[in-house]
């Protein structure tokens, strides 16, 4: 007996489309190429997997792994990166990419520590934007969808490890 009941929010098919434009952005922003994505792990892994077979120029990819803060009131700016991206950032296009948004505080966080391997330039991008608990202001330059709150699961999105695999995302009650 499963103790979840899960809502569809997105199906597959608004998902790939979704995708596909910000993919036809991405790339019509970057004609040049050179774009160094930054997964941050896990939850983007699929969302990146698809955004970068949607995107037309030449792109390079690399994960970080950072966990999640314990607790979300603990605004200290503290980031527990568990694995940092591995390829020269200097002088790059970057475009850090996160599965969801909430109270912005690991995207802030990371962002200011890329920006401090001097990148020619960064941008964000999330699948989902979740307005509703925002703590720390995000650039966010692009975003799939925005919810105002909830909790997620689907496309790479997790609840203690399970529902990564689901092609849609969820709604968790
Ligand atoms: P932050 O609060 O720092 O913006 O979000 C940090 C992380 O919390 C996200 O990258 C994600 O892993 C997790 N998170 C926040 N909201 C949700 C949600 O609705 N569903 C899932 N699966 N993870 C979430």
């Amino acid at each position: 007996m499963d103790e979840f009941t899960r809502t569809l929010l997105f199906d597959s098919a608004v998902i790939a489309q979704r995708v596909a434009e910000l993919g036809a952005h991405i790339s019509a922003k970057y004609p040049q190429g050179d774009v160094l994505f930054i997964g941050i792990l896990k939850g983007s892994f699929i969302f990146l997997a698809d955004l970068a077979r949607a995107v037309s120029v030449e792109c390079k990819i690399d994960f970080a792994k950072i966990s999640s803060y314990g607790n979300s009131t603990e605004s200290s700016g503290v980031l527990n990166v568990i694995m940092d991206v591995g390829q020269d950032v200097k002088g790059r296009n970057v475009i850090l990419v996160d599965d969801i948004v909430d109270t912005g505080l690991t995207l802030s966080e990371y962002r200011k520590r890329v920006e401090a391997l001097q990148p020619k330039t960064v941008e964000t991008i999330a699948l989902i934007d979740k307005t509703g608990r925002r703590e720390k202001h995000v650039e966010l330059d692009y975003y799939g969808f925005r919810i105002e709150s909830g909790f997620v699961v689907g496309y790479g999105l997790d609840c203690d490890e399970r529902f990564r695999n689901l092609p849609g995302i969820y709604v968790l009650s």
